[in-house]
């Protein structure tokens, strides 16, 4: 079971890398080793156009290392505390995606241009904190609450999800909605919306 986690882990990597969602050293991705209180995470500075399954740490809910050569992402703490305070996440994915980090520097709500767009305007922004500090985590973890993910103010994005596919479609989601407020913005003038009762239905849906 653990050999296909970080099987998977590699392969999120690989198609994040690819899309342009993760940048050579930025971004990290974790999961929970099925039945155990044990995870598999990146590790820190190295490239992530190529990583490998033996680049992987393993490490306990109190982060705490088990298995691995190399350092674990300074982002470990936050993934910690997404496990620890929910038991329904599976994985956790912190993108630099560029799109959605223009779309966190800016405060005004996002039109509820698409669907996609729905789910996005949810997405709280935390200011910016240093990563790997208590106060990032705890800033980011308050701010989660029971939703699918964070806006990581002059940073990136965070995603979480029952398991590793779900955390990485809502990264690529949030990319995608992103990209059409940016390209309306860059129009001008007022983007056709949703109307707003069925906004309000869709958003309980979409989220
Ligand atoms: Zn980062």
């Amino acid at each position: 079971m653990a050999q296909g986690i970080t099987h998977q882990i590699i392969s999120v990597v690989d198609e994040l890398y690819d899309t342009g969602l993760i940048t050579p050293k930025g971004g990290n991705v974790s999961a929970r080793i099925p039945g155990t209180q044990e995870l598999w995470i990146t590790p820190t500075q190295l490239y992530k156009g190529g990583l490998t399954e033996e680049t992987l740490i393993r490490v306990n809910m109190r982060g705490r290392k088990l298995a691995g050569r190399d350092r674990p992402s300074v982002e470990l703490p936050m993934h910690l505390l997404v496990y620890q305070t929910r038991e329904d996440v599976g994985a956790v994915i912190h993108t630099h995606a560029p799109m959605v980090t223009v779309v966190g520097l800016f405060d005004e709500p996002i039109p509820a241009i698409t669907i996609e767009a729905l789910a996005l305007g949810l997405v709280p922004i935390v200011p910016f904190l240093l990563s790997g500090t208590k106060e990032q985590s705890q800033a980011i973890v308050d701010a989660l609450g029971d939703g699918p993910g964070v806006l990581l103010r002059n940073h990136g994005l965070m995603t979480v999800g029952k398991d590793l596919r779900d955390a990485a479609s809502r990264a690529h989601q949030a990319e995608f909605a992103a990209r059409t407020v940016v390209l309306c913005r860059l129009l001008g003038g007022d983007p056709a919306v949703v109307p707003e009762k069925l906004a309000e239905f869709l958003k309980k849906i979409v989220s």
